[in-house]
């Protein structure tokens, strides 16, 4: 009844967006669709070349395809799941540097999304400049609970990224969220629009990946953006061999239409502020009744905390899962485990290695739900809190040797 399992590509057009749909050009070549989208991308990030994909990771495997390779490193405060895989399977290793505050998921501070600056001036001692192609700042930080990065970490990681000549490139897929949090919680921003807020974040970076499926409302889509010249050439060198051609990439000229109307309305603060204020309402009546969750709010999801939500649940019978699957039957609330069954491992004697944190996110897809959506899902997990020693933990019966969370089944204890 309640689709909470991502706010990727979820998010319901608006009605510029569907005429803009009908709109679309489709030649293939040239399209005047490219250049509306090329001209919006431009103005925000102020980076001439742009490249569309059809979504992010197809601009992250071209850029780590010629960047990456053995022996490289590249750095970030936490590379998201499909950022890592494409920097892996390069032949790169990923090495997330977040700062500490960011690794306690109930200690409440402003951006927690930060990237440490000292550990990164120790790495790059450690293993060189040479061998680390670039270093990329996800804002916000999708993989630790949608924590915001602050422009004074950004500045302070430009310092030191220009010092030792290493790009750095900003994955962009919730920059209007969180260009917002910097409009409210950081000193000298509040007068400033999130337009202007956001111009500044890219003007330290060298380049920007995006997944349109986030902060640009569109239900497909993506781009890789830079400034220099030569990169960008390699780039649409296997974007032509992978995506398209360079003026549509991986996709139809109406998908460019609606990329270009959806980055800006993104930045309008009415939305803005129903957005980050709901997930904020959600979190905030769920601590009042004593339901453990990541704090303070994020910018596009609600973390519960299973492993204090299910406390009688051994962390080898994923409570994570057994609390989504508790939701769903419960009040037909689909949310995603991020825990030992996403991310635990077996050791020699096939004993579980556990995640070291077992959450359950409840992402919000963007413009879709109302405020009685919204008490909805805070009353049915009061309601699965208020009994929820009646849960049971989980077996797994079935799994694939890789990624094994899409895919495996499980049956209670
Ligand atoms: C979704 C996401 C991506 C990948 O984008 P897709 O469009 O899903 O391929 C990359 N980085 C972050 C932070 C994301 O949230």
């Amino acid at each position: 009844m309640i689709d909470l399992l991502t706010d990727s590509g979820t998010s319901a057009m608006s009605s510029n967006q569907w005429a803009g749909i009908m709109q679309g050009d489709e030649s293939y070549a040239g399209s005047p669709s490219f250049f509306r989208f090329e001209n919006v991308v431009q103005q925000i990030t102020g980076m001439p070349l742009v490249i569309p994909t059809h979504q992010g990771r197809a601009a992250e495997k071209i850029l780590f395809s010629i960047l990456g390779g053995k022996g490289k490193y590249f750095v970030s405060n936490t590379f998201f799941d499909t950022t890592r895989a494409n920097i892996e399977f390069s032949g790169a290793e990923g090495v997330d540097l977040l700062c500490e505050e960011g690794k306690h998921p109930t200690i409440p501070a402003p951006f927690k999304g930060n990237m440490d600056v000292e550990a990164l001036k120790k790495f790059i001692i450690e293993k060189g400049a040479a061998n680390i192609p670039l270093c990329m700042i996800t804002v916000t930080n999708n993989s630790g609970g949608g924590q915001p990065v602050s422009m004074q970490n950004i500045k302070d990681v430009k310092k030191v990224c220009t010092e030792h000549n290493i790009p750095l490139f900003i994955d962009a897929c919730r920059f209007a969220e969180n260009a917002y949090f910097i409009k409210l919680r950081e000193d000298g921003y509040a007068t400033k629009s999130v337009k202007e807020i956001a111009q500044e974040l890219f003007s330290y970076a060298d380049g920007c990946t995006m997944s349109a499926k986030k902060d640009a409302f569109a239900n497909i889509g993506g781009f890789l953006a830079m400034h220099q010249k030569e990169l960008a050439m390699h780039c649409r060198n296997l974007l032509v061999i992978t995506e398209g051609f360079p003026t549509y990439g991986g996709l139809a000229g109406r998908d460019l239409e609606a990329i270009a109307i959806g980055l800006n309305e993104v930045m309008d603060e009415h939305y803005l502020q129903y957005r980050i204020r709901s997930i904020e309402y959600l979190t905030n009546k769920l601590i009042d009744a004593g339901v453990p969750v990541m704090q303070p709010a994020g910018g596009h999801a609600v973390y519960l905390d299973a492993k204090e939500f299910l406390s009688h649940i051994p962390v080898n019978q994923y409570p994570g899962q057994a609390l989504v699957g508790a939701l769903y039957i419960h009040g037909g609330i689909r949310s995603v485990e991020i825990g030992s069954l996403m991310f635990g491992k077996y050791d020699k004697n096939k004993q579980l290695i556990p995640a070291p944190l077992e959450l359950v996110r409840l992402a919000i897809p963007r413009r879709v739900y109302t405020q009685s959506h919204i008490d909805y899902v805070a009353e049915v997990i009061i309601e699965v809190f208020n009994n929820r020693h009646q849960i049971k933990g989980l077996l797994i019966t079935e799994e694939a040797p890789l990624i094994r969370h899409f895919t495996a089944k499980l049956k209670p204890v």
